[in-house]
């Protein structure tokens, strides 16, 4: 299961009642946080999320509304007690941008590891200490918690899209297992699509695993103008959070000049996507509610929900296939 809290839903400047755009995932008891604008930390503490369990920061791009509130987050996980590394993971040059930000913190308590524009997948592995990052696969994806991919999108500076893929195991046969004898210490491992030798014993997942098994989908998409790549990146996510930054059809020529999207390019890009539910976020401090502009998008695409500060989800696996081999 993946909990996704909407942490704020405002681009540019944070605003009484709207911070700036940021999420937070929630996987087991550890968390993900996808951007970190000035006055996030205060969102993480009205939704209570606390901040020693945070293993790994997503950052879009450099721009100030989603990089200025690192270094007080930073500190106040120092604070907290945290002692383990911290992934940070952004688009080209992000490191040169952090660097400045990061030693006005001073002391940490904690390493904290930067991976810059990742060339391929990163997976994603939940270990004692907290989520692992790591660069190459061991092994194969299914010993993963979650793939993160990363897409280059189109904005005034470097800036990246998330998708994170939580992986289903096939379901397993208890009954095929103890028809071939296979001892209970290697089921998990097999589970896990692992080849295990023991002796001249060989026992391979398909001997007592199904058919593959959807997993869980999200994907977060904000500064960019609508880009060809896109639909593909998202395609059937079971969330899609992106960016609205102005809500009428009017404002495409201030979308244009500032590399951002009007709802109706947002909803378009959900159904070409297949998506199954889109959150728009990111919205121009000029909208003051960017519920009432919801008609620019429901024409479009029905399943979307005009983001607010707070929105929260759990996606779980589908039940449908439980009873498929
Ligand atoms: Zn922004
Ligand atoms: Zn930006």
């Amino acid at each position: 299961m993946l909990n996704i809290t909407l942490l704020g839903t405002g681009g540019g400047m944070p605003i009484p009642n709207k911070f700036l755009s940021s999420a937070l995932l929630r996987y087991q008891s550890r968390k993900i946080l996808i951007d970190c604008g000035e006055g996030t930390q205060v969102a993480m503490r009205v939704n209570n999320t606390g901040f020693k369990s945070l293993d790994i920061i997503c950052l879009t791009h450099g721009h100030g509304d989603h990089i200025f509130g690192l270094p007080g987050l930073l500190s106040t996980m120092a604070n907290s007690g945290r002692s383990t590394p911290v992934t940070i993971i952004g688009p080209l040059g992000i490191k040169d941008k952090l660097e400045g930000l990061i030693s006005a913190i001073g002391f940490l308590t904690f390493e904290i590891e930067i991976l810059e524009s990742p060339k391929a997948d990163l997976f994603i592995q939940l270990k004692p200490q907290g989520l692992v990052v790591t660069e190459h696969t061991v092994g194969n994806s299914q010993t993963s918690d979650i793939i993160l991919s990363t897409l280059n999108l189109d904005h005034a500076t470097p800036c990246i899209a998330y998708s994170m893929y939580i992986p289903r195991a096939p379901k397993f046969h208890l009954e095929r297992a103890l028809a071939k004898d296979i001892p209970k210490i290697y089921w998990k491992r097999l589970q896990k699509g692992e080849t295990v030798k023991d002796g001249n014993n060989i026992y391979l997942p398909k001997m007592v695993l199904g058919k593959a098994r959807p997993g869980i989908k999200f994907s977060y998409v904000t500064d960019t103008r609508p880009i060809e790549a896109i639909p593909d990146f998202i395609h059937k996510s079971d969330l899609f959070i992106c960016e609205g930054t102005y809500s009428n059809d009017e404002d495409i020529e201030k979308a244009i000049n500032y590399k951002h999207m009007i709802f109706s390019e947002t909803a378009n890009l959900a159904r070409l996507g297949k998506v199954k539910e889109l959150w728009i976020t990111h919205f121009s401090p000029s909208i003051e509610d960017p519920k009432i502009h919801i008609n620019n998008v429901v024409d479009i695409f029905p399943d979307t929900r005009i983001g607010i500060d707070g929105l929260s989800k759990t996606l779980a696996y589908p039940n449908s296939n439980d009873s498929e081999d």
